[in-house]
């Protein structure tokens, strides 16, 4: 049974890995959080040698243990847009300045198996950075966010990883109550920016990797 699973997931993982590539991405898979973390800490951050690190948020780049290895790099400037203890205004500042920096670390909501990301953002700065301004752009996917198209892209986002992440966020929102998208008109709404990117401009800024694990949400 294991086996099998197993075989299932190295076909299919490879298989999007070639559709990434095909459209210009970087793509890597890594069968542990470890794995993938050791990618991004001792691969990717040593060949880059960026002088400034952000993140758009995600849980996967948390469970990883990604943050608290950059935070620990030395002769680094990471501009901290997960520090909860900052205030509105300086949070804000924060995610402006991540715009600009030479590595933006994050997930994504769903990827498509012919290689094309979509999310879903509130405020539209984790979207905004993964389309421009950052010099390079990592994404840590789990195995769980891969979907067949575009549709159930947009279904498995709306319907599931926004009234999570509401939950999560502890909005006040209808979907917190109902687990489902109420397509709400709350102050609260996370739900306000989508994107779609089809492919890697230049080719290779966006680096994904495939975690062979359920994370994220
Ligand atoms: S639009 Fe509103 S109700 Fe729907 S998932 Fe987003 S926050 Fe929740």
């Amino acid at each position: 049974m294991k086996e099998i699973l197993k075989n299932y997931w190295d076909i299919k993982l490879q298989k999007v890995k070639n559709n990434l590539e095909k459209n210009n991405f970087e793509a890597h898979i890594a069968q542990t959080l470890d794995e993938a973390r050791d990618l991004v800490i001792k691969k990717m951050v040593e060949e880059l040698q960026p002088k400034s690190i952000s993140f758009g948020g995600s849980m996967t780049v948390v469970e990883c243990g990604i943050y608290d290895s950059i935070k620990k790099i030395k002769n680094l400037e990471v501009i901290d847009t997960y520090d909860t203890t900052v205030s509105s205004s300086e949070k804000m500042d924060r995610r402006r300045r991540s715009l600009l920096v030479d590595l933006y670390i994050t997930g994504t909501n769903a990827l498509v198996e012919n290689g094309v990301l979509v999310n879903l953002d509130g405020m539209g700065n984790r979207v905004a950075a993964i389309t421009f301004g950052p010099k390079n752009v990592v994404i840590v996917v789990g195995r769980n966010k891969i979907v067949s198209d575009m549709e159930e892209a947009m279904i498995r986002v709306k319907e599931f990883a926004a009234p999570v992440n509401a939950i999560r966020l502890k909005r006040k929102t209808p979907c917190t109550k109902t687990a489902e998208c109420e397509n709400c008109s709350s102050p609260e709404r996370i739900c306000n920016m989508w994107s779609i990117i089809e492919k890697s401009a230049p080719k290779g800024r966006i680096k994904i990797i495939l975690i062979n694990q359920d994370i994220g949400f």
